[in-house]
């Protein structure tokens, strides 16, 4: 694996010189081809394996943010049909279906709307919620349950995922007319092969339209309290089971993570925005526009921001090689390298020598071109830096330090104690529902 271990070089040195600068939200302008991702960052409580920018809930800053995020999507400069909009956090179904609904109106005022996905946790999901999604135009969901097994559930700080309630809250949205994504991450603690092997023979009971496998990721500047329980290769090793599993079922694979049932459009984020152009819209959520990268910062800033009608952000200009890698690491992505052709000699070089090596054939990934694929990915999601957890890739981090300290205290915190309340019967709510189903 002296190839994969060469690339996944190159891919950190390149990556790793990105920097961003805390800035004026530049002005962007998207009509073509391109994506949109609406991102809600609030969660009821802290997954520990997580490292993506979150804040635990507050009904008061949720709804304030809720006001901005429309605000902010009314003033983008978006027109046309995007290729994808996904809603992703965090926690999107902490939304209600009003706040949902405004959203949504504000986007279509602007834009066509095709095809709309949406992440959810399972923990307060109920039935009526699938109804709302698809009367108000979501077409698919994406259930993250991470791993079937309560011992694994438990030793990430998150709520189990028993069989009785996935399999009804997955018939419900299929009976609502959504297509369901489950997502599975390989890696946590305690998650042994055996553990594994039964979560697919429960997915192949409950037949969601998509499976995602994913391996566990630490991002740069996140750090996890465990050490993963599976290797780069005992990863690849459970998704090449998983493939000879599903595909006796009626499932084929898409990318080298993701398996479906039919022909439909899959739910995949990650593939999406690998080497799309895309606008994000609230707190945390990330932007591509051209050789631009954006991120919005944490929630206080963000809402000081729009409300100022000066909104900041990290901003960087990306490096002409790194728009090559990620096509290249699309291709690999999606299990087929047609770079012969491409106008970039590195791509070339590298396509040829993976058929040379034997690492595709006629394009396709070989079994070693998957592992290849595996961790060229892996590497790219885990070095790809995200201003907000990695602050040593913010240039002016101090400039920002200044602006969130300002926000956090224009923009205020509810009371603690009443936030806890409401977490607290938030949870209380999610465990009645759950009883309810098992009664
Ligand atoms: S995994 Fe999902 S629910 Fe858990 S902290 Fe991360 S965003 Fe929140």
């Amino acid at each position: 694996m002296l190839l994969a271990r060469i690339n996944t070089w190159m891919i950190k040195k390149r990556l790793g010189k990105i920097g961003y600068h805390f800035a004026e939200f530049p002005r962007l302008t998207y009509s073509g081809q391109y994506g949109i991702y609406i991102n809600i960052p609030f969660c009821y409580s802290r997954c520990s394996f997580c490292p993506f920018y979150k804040e635990l809930y507050q009904e008061d800053l949720k709804n304030r943010y809720v006001a901005e995020l429309t605000e902010e999507i009314r003033r983008a400069d978006i027109s046309g049909r995007p290729a994808f909009i996904y809603f992703g956090g965090g926690t999107p179904n902490v939304l209600s279906e009003a706040d949902l609904s405004g959203i949504v109106a504000a986007l279509r005022q602007k834009v066509t709307i095709s095809d709309m996905g949406i992440e959810l946790s399972p923990a307060l999901l109920t039935t009526g919620y699938f109804q709302q999604l698809h009367g108000l135009g979501f077409s698919k969901v994406s259930i993250g349950i991470q791993s079937f097994s309560p011992a694994v559930t438990h030793a990430v700080c998150r709520s189990g995922n028993p069989f009785e309630h996935i399999r009804d809250l997955v018939s419900c949205a299929q009976e609502s007319g959504l297509r369901v994504n489950i997502d599975l991450l390989f890696g946590l603690p305690s998650q042994s092969r055996d553990i594994i092997i039964r979560d697919f023979d429960i997915l192949m009971q409950i037949r969601p339209e998509q499976i995602s496998l994913y391996p566990l990721v630490v991002s740069k500047g996140h750090t996890i309290p465990f050490e993963p329980s599976l290797s780069a290769e005992e990863q690849l090793s459970l998704i090449e089971e998983a493939a000879s599993h599903f595909s006796g079922c009626g499932y084929a694979r898409k990318t080298i993570w993701v398996f479906a049932r039919g022909d439909a459009e899959i739910y995949d984020t990650s593939g999406s925005e690998i080497d799309s152009d895309y606008r994000g819209f609230g707190a945390g959520a990330y932007t591509m526009c051209g050789g631009v990268r954006v991120m919005n910062p944490d929630v206080y800033s963000y809402i000081a921001g729009i409300e100022n009608k000066k909104p900041y952000a990290f901003v960087a200009t990306a490096k002409k090689q790194n728009d090559e890698m990620r096509h290249f690491a699309k291709m690999l992505y999606s299990q087929f390298i047609a770079g012969k052709n491409s106008r970039s000699p590195a791509v070339r070089m590298l396509t040829t020598v993976l058929e040379a090596r034997g690492y595709t054939r006629q394009g396709h990934l070989t079994r070693k071109g998957k592992l290849f694929a595996h961790m060229v990915s892996k590497t790219v999601m885990e070095e790809l830096p995200f201003p907000l957890i990695c602050h040593s890739s913010i240039i002016n981090y101090a400039t920002y330090g200044h602006y969130k300290e300002a926000a956090r205290s224009a923009v205020g915190t509810v009371n603690r104690d009443r936030a806890d309340d409401e977490r607290g019967s938030l949870e209380q709510t999610a465990v009645k529902h759950r009883m309810a189903r098992l009664d």
